[in-house]
Formats: C-alpha cells, structure tokens, sequence
C-alpha cells in the first residue's frame, strides 16, 4: 500500500491517504505551506489562529485549502489542542466552531469523532502526528493531534474506544493514517520525555534510539502505530506517510526547524 500520495491544487499540494481515496466516503488532506497569503515565518498557507498571524490572512489560506477540497471554510470544526487526552463527538449543531475565531472552538479537545456527513473535522500541526481515522462500514471520522504528551496518554487509542462507543465501530474496520510530523530523524528528547515513554509503553525501547548522554531520539509514528494496533487496528489497515516535517524543507512549518515561531498545517477530513 502507498503510504501517500501528493495531489495538486493549482498553488497548492496536499498529503493524502491513498486507500481514504479509495473508499470514495470521505475528503480529506494535509496542508502544505506553498499558496498562502501568509508572510514571513507564516509563508505561506499558516492555517491556524493562535500563532501570531493575521487572522485575516489565515481564514484566507483556510478558504483557498478548503475550496480545494471541496469543503464548506465555514463549517469546519477546531478543538483548542491542549495536549490532553479529551475527545468530543461532533453533531451538527458544532458545524463552523473554530471556523471563524480561535475563541469559539471546542475547548479542551485534542481529538474529534463524527458521524455527519458535511461536517468537516479539523486540527492544526508543526511537527505533532496527526492521526487519521475512518471507519468505512459505519462511516465514522476521526482526527487525533498527537504530539508527545498526546502520543503518552495514548489519544489514539482512546478515540477509537469512542469511536466504538458512540457508533459501534469494530476496530478491526477501521483504516487509520499518520500523517506528515516529525520523524526519528529529527525528533530528540531528554530524559523527562523518555522516563514518561517508559511508564506507558512496556515496548518503550523499541520507540527510542539513544542519540548523546541525556539525549533519545523518539519515534513517535511507530508509537501511534502501535497504540493503534494496542486499539485493535489491523496492521494492513494502518499507514504512516513518513514525511519528516523537521527536515522536509520548505513544504512543511516545523516547531523544532523554526525555532517556535511559525505556522500550522492543518488536517481535514469530512464525510461526503
Ligand atoms: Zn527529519
């Protein structure tokens, strides 16, 4: 299976999923930064509100990104990301939260699950894993933000377990995708990450190469991989895209390659 494919847009290039593609229930993508109106560290298609952008210029790209898509800027939803563990199922009346303000966002979530089709689900990322999830036989959608805090407390598996709860998705259905983040190239951490690591993957060691004294590189597409499998994921039904966004030049904002100041990618997924 290809772990992504690149689809052009005019200015813009997108990640994708290719078996998403295949199933022809839903639309979806990864931003890139080319085709933007965004200037300095967030040229050019910053996607997100809370980075010191003008807002003007980020509902801007977020229309030119959705329109791409085929997806109504006006209607998508945000959670706030605060590296939690909290997931909320989308209804209808959430339609448009975080679409227009930071503010009106849903608070406190990292994660998203919904079963509307129309309602585009969406979360903003420089360097954390973004986790895609469809369960194609009970048409349900999820979008997981999973840095390492949200990598520790497990969010992906816990938004299966919801997905399971609230619309009675089997596991073993559901196709699931690691977006564009950073990779084990790129991704050093100290001992305060790695004891963390240790307390909840009894694997740990599997996920970490020691980089210098104190210092680990952490693989954090193979812990989500596994948190996944852990959910009841098949293995066949599970995709890393394996785009380093540290080291991946200028498609992609990187927290760590720009030294904190810069923009936001932003994943979108919306049943048709
Ligand atoms: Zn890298």
């Amino acid at each position: 299976m290809n772990a992504f494919m690149n689809v052009e847009k005019g200015n813009l290039l997108f990640y994708k999923a290719p078996f998403f593609e295949t199933t022809g229930l839903v639309t979806h993508g990864f931003t890139t930064r080319p085709g933007g109106v965004s200037e300095g560290p967030y040229s050019a298609l910053n996607t997100a509100f809370h980075v010191g952008d003008a807002i003007e210029n980020v509902r801007t790209n977020r229309a030119l990104a959705c329109e791409a898509l085929g997806i109504d800027p006006e209607g998508i939803v945000a959670g706030s990301q605060v590296h939690g563990d909290r997931v909320e199922v989308v209804e209808y009346r959430d339609k448009g939260r975080g679409a227009r303000t930071l503010e009106d966002c849903l608070p406190d979530v990292d994660a998203l699950v919904t079963a509307v089709p129309g309602v585009p689900l969406s979360s903003y990322y420089a360097d954390c894993v973004p986790i895609f999830l469809l369960d194609p036989a009970r048409k349900v959608v999820a979008l997981a933000h999973a840095g390492w805090k949200g990598t520790v407390v497990k969010i992906g598996r816990k938004t299966v377990q919801r997905m399971t709860a609230g619309f009675g998705t089997n596991p073993g259905d559901c196709l699931a995708w690691i977006g564009p983040s950073i990779g084990s190239c790129c991704y050093e951490v100290d001992g305060r990450v790695i004891r963390l690591f240790q307390k909840s993957f009894a694997y740990w060691a599997m996920l970490t190469v020691a980089a210098s004294p104190g210092k680990w590189r952490l693989n954090l597409w193979e812990a989500n991989r596994r948190v996944l499998l852990d959910a009841g994921l098949l293995e066949k039904n599970i995709a890393v895209a394996g785009a380093c966004t540290s080291c991946g030049g200028d498609l992609f904002f990187s927290y760590r390659a720009q030294g904190g100041i810069t923009g936001r990618m932003a994943s979108l997924i919306m049943l048709k």
